[in-house]
């Protein structure tokens, strides 16, 4: 089921008519997502991913703006009627059901034409609990299962009313790393076999990236872009996307632009056809930089850390906007640390340059 989300906003008005302002949670929201895909709704604590998808599920009514499901406008339709199954981050199972029971729930709740048999309603549940991998657990109550068991149940019981638009809003931040991992690929591969369109809400970028056909990312209620995770990763389009996806996060400098050549403090880095000259901040990618003892880059040596197959270089450089600067290159290079300085060259395509006022990517020709 395609969801075309058309003008999308929300406004919130000021709780105190005097002095509060009125928030706009979600501002001219447009998407069409695609068919039977996963899209990960990404971005900063307060941004709108929530309201997003209560919008999309009925709970909220949009202030501007409609929703398709299809070629259906449901912008009016209750969420009993939209064909929605829902996720949220607090389970909210009924602790006092069985996970039987609480799987069957939705289904008892039918009405006219929709109304199931019993026999029809278990075979429903009992696949739904399949697909999760909870069949062997139908017995037990709530209270007798792992946090990741009872996230389990819960996407059990939003799948078994067989919904046109799956919805899960931070499904995974109540669980452990380990949980929330395995949990995460879980999602997937659900998804994957039910080929139901789904949202999936985070905030945290690393899990967006990794499930996710395509990532939507979020500042302050406006979308700042929407592509294929590595396309995103890859082409930000401006310094606060850059920022967001990444671990360790890009390096930020102070920096300029003059005579086509970008500057890092003294230290010409890069060449930037066709750029005017102009005061910019420039990102670099951890695994932008190169050892080079002819390197354009002077930083100030830190520390070295090991990680396997790759190290992690600290170094630091005045104009960098944070303290330390971290750089990932393969473990087969050595790295002195008697020295105080190193010197690196870049890899150009890892090197985005942002306009220092509105933090816009500046484009240049990459030879
Ligand atoms: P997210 O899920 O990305 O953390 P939300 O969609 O929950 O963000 O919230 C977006 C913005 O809307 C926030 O500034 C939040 O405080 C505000 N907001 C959310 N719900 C309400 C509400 N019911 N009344 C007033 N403001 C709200
Ligand atoms: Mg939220």
């Amino acid at each position: 089921m395609k969801v075309v989300l058309q003008n999308l906003t929300k406004i919130f008005p000021s709780r105190n008519k005097k002095s509060g302002e009125e928030v706009v949670a979600v501002n001219d929201f447009n998407f069409e997502i695609p068919d039977g895909k996963l899209i990960g709704l990404l971005g900063p604590s307060g941004c709108g991913k929530s309201t997003t998808l209560y919008m999309i599920s009925g709970l909220q009514k949009p202030t501007n703006g409609k929703i398709f499901f299809g070629d259906d406008d449901v912008t009016e339709l209750p969420t009993e009627a939209r064909g929605v199954g829902l996720v949220f981050q607090n389970y909210a199972l009924y602790p006092h059901m069985s996970v039987k029971q609480n799987i069957l729930f939705p289904l008892q709740n039918l009405k006219g034409k929709d109304k199931m048999t019993k026999e029809e309603m278990l075979e429903r549940a009992v696949s739904a609990a399949k697909l999760v991998q909870i069949d062997d657990l139908m017995e037990r109550k709530p209270s007798e299962l792992s946090g990741g068991q009872q996230q389990r149940v819960a996407i059990a019981r939003a799948l078994v009313k067989m919904p046109r638009v799956l919805l899960l809003d931070e499904p995974l931040s109540n669980l452990d790393a380990r949980l929330r991992l395995q949990t995460r690929e879980e999602i997937r591969r659900i998804q994957k076999e039910t080929g139901i369109t789904t949202i999936f809400v985070t905030h945290d970028q690393e899990e967006a990236m990794s499930i996710s056909d395509m990532i939507v990312v979020m500042k302050l209620g406006v979308v700042q872009q929407i592509g294929a995770p590595q396309d995103v990763y890859d082409n930000p389009v401006n310094l606060f996307v850059a920022k967001f996806l990444g671990t360790p996060p890009i390096n930020v400098f102070e920096g300029r632009v003059a005579g086509e050549k970008l500057y890092i403090g003294e230290d010409a880095v890069l060449s930037v056809p066709g750029v005017a000259d102009q005061e910019v901040y420039i990102g670099i990618r951890p695994e932008g930089f190169e050892l080079n003892e002819n390197g354009q880059l002077h930083c100030k040596l830190k520390n070295v850390e090991v990680m396997g197959r790759d190290v992690s270089i600290v170094s630091s450089n005045d104009a960098s906007l944070n303290s330390i600067i971290r750089s990932i290159i393969n473990a087969d290079n050595k790295v002195d640390l008697s020295k105080e300085d190193i010197t690196f060259s870049l890899k150009v395509h890892k090197v985005f340059i942002f306009n220092k006022e509105n933090e816009e990517r500046i484009y240049f020709e990459v030879n």
